[in-house]
């Protein structure tokens, strides 16, 4: 259910703060964590226990050492303390050497055969070592021995070492890997005086390594039931990992299908007034910060209501959800359509370029929904007025633009239906002359209603006529001779320049070649390119195959490009450029001085003359600005090895200036206005009358 819904709103849903998809990665973390815990439990475990064992064993091990050395110290002292007492100040050797050390060697030897003991020694209160079942060592001072030390204060005191190579029972047995326990004991005699201090070694390698099975069982066994703990709250977790994941995901669908409900038309999934609203005011923002238009169409059905009424209000859902189709499939997926409520629409025109386009999309608008529908076999015919208005023509406000557009729909159904109309009269007007003037723009080549006129070139160093500037004039047949400015700009957005042009060169060029053939020096003719005609890509191909059939000469033919032009296609101009020179044209930059004037870039391109716009003629004679830039484009151009024309020269004044800063050539109505063919030819003989006479 939620799937579909979101689907549908795919196109027009504004955006809006993402959900938080990022869960927590509980089961990842979960696993990590357990596992690294029950490595540390075990470890931990192992370790006490060991410890605490260890400790254990001491204290066990010691006890058992006193009651030996008790029981030792029972049968030794009374028979050989008063003679270890005299050893009290003898050196090693000499103890060694006594019968009685032998004595009581053999004596010890025997008592501790069946004992854990495997070494004993007897030190003096003072510290000296008067026996040790090892011989060598009786004699040892250990009075500074810590062990011993803590003896003599009356402590007993143990330590457990290891130790790899040990030799036990007076060096008769070597033991290997062992454990030891030592253990220091005072015996005091009936006074309470300390008598001796004992020491006692005890092998308890057995007993400690029964501790370090016992840990390592105790680890294994806590890690094993850790584990299997471990495994089934891994599978809990897993489980509940899950279940929260699809709870979000749920909500997450929920939380989008509420939203698409709150901002939809529940009939036709289209984003209803609400909402509309909202994306409108998106749309203006960001037409005003890119600089671009926008349009509302308001769209509202014709004999919808006798369909609704008649046939019920289901065959009227299911046609409103067809026209909602309809007028969705005809918008681009930038658009937005929206239905504001029983049979009115309206739609976004986003990043509009012309005004032709949003008549365009009206028409289309028209057409789609005129189109016959469908139901249950019968056929259905409904019709649309269109009512338009343009943001950032008319008002700012997202209501106002909203209520142009219904305003405008009216003026549609009042002046017939089926149609589309503007919010204010004049842009009906406006946009009426546009289209009438492009309907006749289209008959006007077929019907003959193009004239070519011809402006003189005159060469300031030759003081005469050498070239002519070709102009395109149209004869309305209402509206009398049209300048270029009122519908060239309409023949580039409809593409009409093309053959327009095509038509002024095969013209221009014929009328001259005419002319040239009754004057000793022929005539250049300059002929003007715009834009769209030099970015057609058979351009120079279909120039190529003019000039080889023509009566003209390249080498008499210039082709006026403006800057932008240039600019606009500036990744091959150059290129182009080469291949027009290497047909033999002559190439002049128009209106220099109106567009980026960048120097650098004009260096590079193979350019033979430069026309200088006449706003900088016109006001140079009272503008010192404009009077230094004519002066440096004329050192510009003198550098490049390009002519200099001065274009628009009116009055005497301006003849001098263009003089003073050595202009090549001069054309404007001084010398003449442009000209029909005829009176060009008289004009030219006249000039030739007045040379040849003069
Ligand atoms: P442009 O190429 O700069 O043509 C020169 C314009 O200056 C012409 O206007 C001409 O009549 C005008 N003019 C010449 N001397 C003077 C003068 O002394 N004073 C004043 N005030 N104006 C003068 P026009 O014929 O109205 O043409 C306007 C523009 O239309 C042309 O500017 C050119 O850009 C375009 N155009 C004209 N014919 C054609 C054509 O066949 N094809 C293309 N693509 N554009 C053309
Ligand atoms: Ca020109
Ligand atoms: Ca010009």
């Amino acid at each position: 259910m939620s799937t579909q819904l979101l689907i549908q709103t795919g196109k027009t849903d504004r955006p809006r703060e993402p959900a938080d998809h990022r869960q927590l990665p509980l089961l990842r973390h979960f696993a990590l964590a357990g596992l690294v815990s029950i490595l540390l439990a075990g470890l931990v475990l192992g370790i006490l226990y060991q410890h605490f064992a260890t400790e254990q064993l001491i204290r066990s091990e010691q006890r058992h050492n006193v009651q030996l050395t008790h029981l030792l110290a029972g049968v030794i002292l009374p028979a050989y303390g008063d003679y270890l007492h005299s050893l009290a100040d003898g050196s090693g050797d000499l103890i060694r050497s006594q019968e009685r050390t032998a004595q009581l060697h053999r004596l010890i030897l025997e008592q501790i055969r069946d004992t854990p003991i495997i070494k004993l020694k007897i030190f003096s209160p003072k510290g000296l070592t008067v026996y040790s079942t090892d011989l060598s060592q009786i004699g040892l001072d250990k009075s500074a021995y810590p062990g011993f030390l803590r003896a003599t204060r009356g402590e007993t005191v143990s330590q457990m070492s290891y130790r790899d190579r040990f030799y036990a029972h007076a060096n008769e047995v070597e033991l290997a890997n062992r454990n030891l326990l030592s253990s220091y004991v005072p015996i005091y005699d009936a006074g309470g005086r300390l008598s001796a201090v004992f020491e006692l070694y005890n092998d308890i390698s057995e007993l400690s390594g029964e501790i370090g099975l016992v840990r390592i069982q105790l680890t294994t066994a806590t890690i094993v039931v850790m584990l299997l703990l471990y495994s089934a709250l891994f599978l809990l977790v897993k489980r509940a990992d899950r279940i929260i994941k699809a709870q979000s995901l749920l909500q997450t669908a929920h939380a989008g299908q509420i939203r698409h409900q709150a901002d939809h038309d529940p009939l036709t999934g289209l984003p209803n007034r609400r909402y509309f609203r909202d994306l409108l005011g998106q749309s203006m923002t960001r037409a005003h910060e890119n600089d671009h238009l926008i349009a509302v169409l308001f769209i509202d059905l014709d004999r919808f209501k006798p369909i609704n009424d008649s046939l019920g209000h289901q065959a009227g859902d299911r046609l409103l959800k067809v026209i909602a189709e309809r007028l969705t499939a005809c918008c681009r997926d930038s658009d937005i359509v929206a239905r504001l409520g029983g049979d009115e629409f309206t739609i976004i025109l986003d990043r509009v370029d012309h005004v032709r386009h949003i008549e365009r999309c009206a028409q289309r608008v028209i057409d789609t929904v005129s189109r016959p529908i469908h139901l249950d076999d019968k056929e259905l015919s409904v019709g649309a007025s269109v009512g338009i208005s343009i943001y950032p023509f008319d008002d700012l406000d997202i209501d106002e633009l909203i209520k142009h557009a219904d305003t405008a729909m009216y003026h549609a159904k009042d002046s017939g239906r089926n149609r589309y109309a503007y919010y204010s009269e004049e842009m009906n007007a406006e946009a009426h002359l546009r289209l009438e003037l492009e309907r006749d723009l289209r008959t006007a080549l077929r019907e003959g209603q193009f004239e070519v006129h011809y402006q003189p070139r005159f060469d300031l160093a030759l003081q005469r006529v050498t070239g002519v500037e070709a102009l395109l004039r149209w004869q309305h047949p209402d509206k009398g001779m049209m300048p270029p400015s009122t519908f060239i700009p309409l023949a580039e957005e409809t593409g009409l320049i093309i053959p327009l042009g095509q038509w002024v060169l095969q013209t221009a060029c014929r009328d001259i070649a005419a002319l040239n053939t009754l004057r000793a020096d022929p005539l250049n003719v300059s002929i003007n390119v715009s834009a769209r005609q030099f970015e057609q890509d058979d351009f120079i191909d279909g120039l190529r195959e003019f000039l080889h059939g023509a009566e003209m000469a390249a080498t008499h033919i210039e082709l006026e490009l403006t800057e932008s032009l240039l600019m606009r296609t500036d990744r091959d101009s150059s290129d182009n450029l080469s291949r027009l020179k290497a047909m033999g044209l002559r190439l002049s930059l128009d209106d220099f001085g109106t567009g980026y004037s960048s120097l650098n870039y004009i260096k590079r391109l193979p350019l033979d003359t430069l026309k200088i716009d006449r706003s900088f003629i016109r006001d140079a004679g009272s503008n010192a600005r404009d009077a230094a830039l004519v002066a440096a484009i004329s050192g510009m151009a003198r550098n490049l090895g390009m002519r200099l024309v001065a274009e628009g020269v009116e009055t005497e004044e301006q003849m001098r200036l263009v003089n003073t800063h050595r202009c090549d050539e001069v054309q404007g109505y001084l010398i003449s206005r442009p000209l029909p063919l005829d009176a060009l030819k008289t004009f030219l003989a006249k000039e030739n009358g007045a040379s040849l006479t003069g």
